[in-house]
């Protein structure tokens, strides 16, 4: 089940609601009075409130479902409110989709279609960011509604690293391609189908194989599409796969069987291609814990979720723990690029503000009176930002 909002400011809201239900009570069974209403629509159901000034309306069902149900029902309100020539915006009801905490998602493995429940979310990388790297991007293949990714790739020390960075509307999540010799690193696996078919595209098209292939931490927004990654079994820290096993198990996403039973991601120094790779293993942090890889010649750190970039962050399980590694990170020699789990690569520098960041987030999360005080607060601070959805995970993580 998804949903999808809408609310228009009018001085009519009991007139729209009444001429809906007369309306909509011709054909099907209602229940309303003069402000509430629920229909059921041919592919959902549609709830309707009305109260001085404001009409809410609120269309459930399947997530493939969802635009036939706005479009009925916004398609009547226009011709009923077509005085006041109202811009109707849905509002679409993603919290469950991305970095749920338990398995509350209710979306079904048969609607793959995510992409509809997550059409209704504006999601954008600060454009600083992209001046600050001034790397150039490549439109990976669109697919279906949902855009394309884009890929960003730089050679350092012999090595390419190719950075898939999810559309806005799937969090700008990444999946990272460490191109050596004769073979591939493979670092997570982005969240929905049409995603991690292009990064399955872009492992194909170097023509390499996949050495290693490895999840950082258990948000299913960096392992959801795993599946549609055929032939490659991604390993993992042994309490990572814990930590999403029930949530992989639960029906909620194509089951990755190739996460389920990779092997165990083993901690410390090896090669790959005689280029040395560091695995490390942080705790308590963004998640509880997650897998980096450093590759010291290179001066590149894959962190993944330890820093978003022009994105904000998800509150996390221990900021001053989280700042504590970030400022390790600060002063270690192998970290001059970062490869980070939302947004483009960037350097090291981005740490500090990664680090003020936190700062300021722990600060109106311990100060605020209020969630709604807490995003207020971090949207004044950091206005250039995008994944505002994001921002709603605040009140999720809420110790009131
Ligand atoms: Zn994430």
């Amino acid at each position: 089940m998804a949903n999808s909002t809408l609310t228009l400011t009018t001085p009519n809201a009991f007139k729209y609601l009444k001429l809906l239900g007369k309306h909509f009570g011709q054909g099907v069974p209602t229940q309303h009075d003069a402000s509430e209403m629920t229909v059921p629509l041919p592919f959902g159901t549609c709830q309707m409130t009305a109260n001085a000034g404001v009409l809410t309306i609120t269309v459930s069902g399947a997530s493939a479902d969802l635009t036939r149900s706005e479009q009925l029902v916004a398609s009547h309100l226009v011709r009923f409110a077509f005085r006041e020539n109202p811009t109707l915006t849905w509002q679409r009801d993603l919290r469950d989709a991305i970095h749920s905490k338990g398995s509350t998602m209710t979306t079904q493995t048969s609607e793959l279609s995510r992409r509809d429940l997550l059409k209704g979310v504006t999601l954008t990388v600060g454009a600083a960011a992209l001046l600050r790297t001034g790397l150039a991007p490549t439109a990976a293949v669109a697919q279906g509604d949902l855009p394309a990714g884009t890929v960003h790739s730089f050679s350092k020390g012999g090595v390419t690293f190719h950075t898939y960075v999810s559309p806005a509307q799937a969090v700008n999540v990444t999946s990272h391609i460490v191109e050596f010799d004769d073979q591939l690193l493979v670092v997570d696996a982005t969240m929905l189908p049409p995603t991690a078919q292009e990064v399955s595209a872009l492992i194909q098209s170097t023509g390499k194989p996949v050495g290693m292939a490895y999840i950082s931490h258990e948000h299913p927004d960096h392992w959801g599409g795993a599946s549609f990654i055929e032939g490659v079994s991604f390993s993992t820290l042994p309490q990572v796969r814990d930590g999403l096993r029930g949530e992989a198990t639960g029906g909620q996403w194509p089951e990755p069987t190739n996460v389920l039973n990779g092997a165990d991601l083993v901690t410390g120094m090896t090669e790959m291609s005689g280029v040395p790779v560091e695995i490390r293993h942080y705790e308590n942090a963004e998640a509880p814990h997650i897998a980096v890889a450093v590759l010291p010649d290179q001066k590149v750190a894959i962190v993944q979720d330890l820093v978003y970039n022009g994105v904000y962050f998800a509150p996390g399980v221990d900021r001053m723990n989280w700042i504590k590694i970030l400022e390790e990170l600060r002063d270690d020699p192998a970290c001059d690029t970062l490869l980070v789990g939302h947004g483009l690569p960037t350097t090291r520098g981005d740490l500090d503000t990664a680090i003020a960041y936190l700062k300021v987030l722990d600060n109106v999360m311990t100060t605020s009176a209020t969630p709604d005080d807490a995003i207020a607060a971090l949207k004044a601070e950091f206005p250039g930002y995008g994944g505002e959805f994001l921002l709603s995970l605040i009140s999720e993580y809420w110790q009131g």
